[in-house]
């Protein structure tokens, strides 16, 4: 299958800032086409950004638009969220959903997370589902039961290798510079692959991605672990060219 090389902008930039990084990586891209035949991308700005990043990507078709979360009702009184429909009508084709960033300052649940995947699901976008364990939870040796659990209620009867990406991403390695090793990561993806056998017909066919601290300097030994099926990139995606340079050693 062909990895996914997701960048996750979180709440940063300003309009101008994202069309200049939005044109940076169009034209990066543009440069190694081999790259954009090799990998699937997908760039998930702020809310307010996406319609101006939409422009620049949808010029050239390579980049797929992403949202960083999704409300989880239908359009309504339900003020200050956005809907899937909205999300679907600016252009998105992914939405990230239960981020630990998410799930620890906004109270989401994976009930929640799961509502929110199954509105993403009826309106036709692809949701990237996280999970992870907390530093307390991995020494406690309580990682796989967490993601397992978090696996089990997050993903909605609607999921299928089509519609949903699983983004395993350890809290205590997101934004910290710090990583687990690769047998660790070879492990825990070989577990959620088996996770989801219970709740997929075609488990193998559905994309887990490893999120937290992905760097050019990294990336060549994590993106190519068994059952490692792309990356959710964080702080690197803000600059084109440390997002390049992963999907470069992605795509070896
Ligand atoms: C993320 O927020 O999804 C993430 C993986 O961040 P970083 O790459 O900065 O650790």
């Amino acid at each position: 299958m062909k990895k996914l090389i997701a960048g996750n902008w979180k709440m940063n930039g300003t309009l101008s800032s994202a069309g200049d990084l939005a044109r940076s990586l169009v034209g990066g891209l543009g440069k190694s086409s081999d790259l954009a035949e090799k990998l699937d991308f997908c760039v998930c700005p702020p809310f307010l950004h996406l319609e101006k990043v939409q422009g620049v990507l949808a010029a050239q078709g390579a980049v797929a638009l992403g949202a960083q979360d999704c409300a989880l009702t239908v359009n309504g009184a339900y003020t200050g969220d956005i809907s899937a429909e909205m999300l679907l009508d600016i252009g998105c084709r992914y939405v990230i959903l239960g981020h630990s960033e998410r799930r620890q300052y906004h109270g989401e649940t994976d009930e929640m997370v799961a509502a929110k995947a199954a509105k993403a699901h009826e309106k036709g976008l692809v949701a990237i589902i996280c999970v992870g364990e907390t530093e307390k939870e991995r020494e406690s040796s309580l990682a796989e039961e967490v993601v397992g659990g978090q696996i089990r209620k997050s993903l909605p009867a609607s999921a299928n290798a089509e519609n949903t990406v699983i983004a395993y991403e350890p809290v205590w390695a997101i934004g910290t510079g710090k990583t687990p090793t690769a047998e660790d990561v070879k492990a825990m993806h070989a577990f959620i692959r088996g996770i989801l056998k219970e709740k997929l017909d075609n488990p193998d066919a559905i994309r887990i991605l490893y999120g937290g601290s992905v760097k050019p300097e990294n990336a060549g030994v994590l993106l190519n672990i068994d059952n490692v099926d792309g990356a959710l990139i964080g702080g690197a995606s803000l600059k084109a060219e440390q997002f390049l340079a992963i999907a470069a050693a992605a795509a070896v």
